[in-house]
């Protein structure tokens, strides 16, 4: 998607500060974070959101590993626990229309929900 930010860092045409990237996903830092950490997974492919996605057995398997990369980075990122955070459509709170997971923690007070 020629107009899709987060595929302008997945192109490295705009600047993010990438903390991991393999084949198939990119994690880089909230430009505008809400915790003392707070970074972003992303699939390489594009994807709008939980409310379109496909429900078969690839995209559920490339969810599946995005969300296992949340651990793994969160402990990189010093990090004993983490909040995750999903926003799918307008009325959910998206903005960037590229499905991503907000992963943050790092504030010795978060808000009970
Ligand atoms: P959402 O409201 O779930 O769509 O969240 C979009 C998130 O992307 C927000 O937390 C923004 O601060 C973040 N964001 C937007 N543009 C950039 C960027 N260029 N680099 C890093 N994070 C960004
Ligand atoms: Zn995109």
């Amino acid at each position: 998607m020629s107009d899709c930010i987060f595929c302008k860092i997945i192109n490295k045409e705009i600047p993010a500060t990438i903390i991991y990237e393999d084949d198939r996903f990119v994690a880089f830092k909230d430009i505008n974070p809400i915790d003392k950490v707070h970074f972003l997974i992303i699939p390489k492919t594009h994807e709008e959101n939980l409310l379109t996605a496909k429900n078969d057995l690839a995209t559920r398997e490339m969810f599946g590993e995005m969300l296992m990369l949340a651990p793994k980075l969160a402990k990189k990122e010093g990090l004993e626990g983490f909040r995750t955070m999903i926003n799918s459509g307008v009325k959910g709170g998206q903005e960037v229309f590229h499905i991503h997971f907000h992963v943050y923690g790092g504030s010795d007070h978060l808000r009970k929900i």
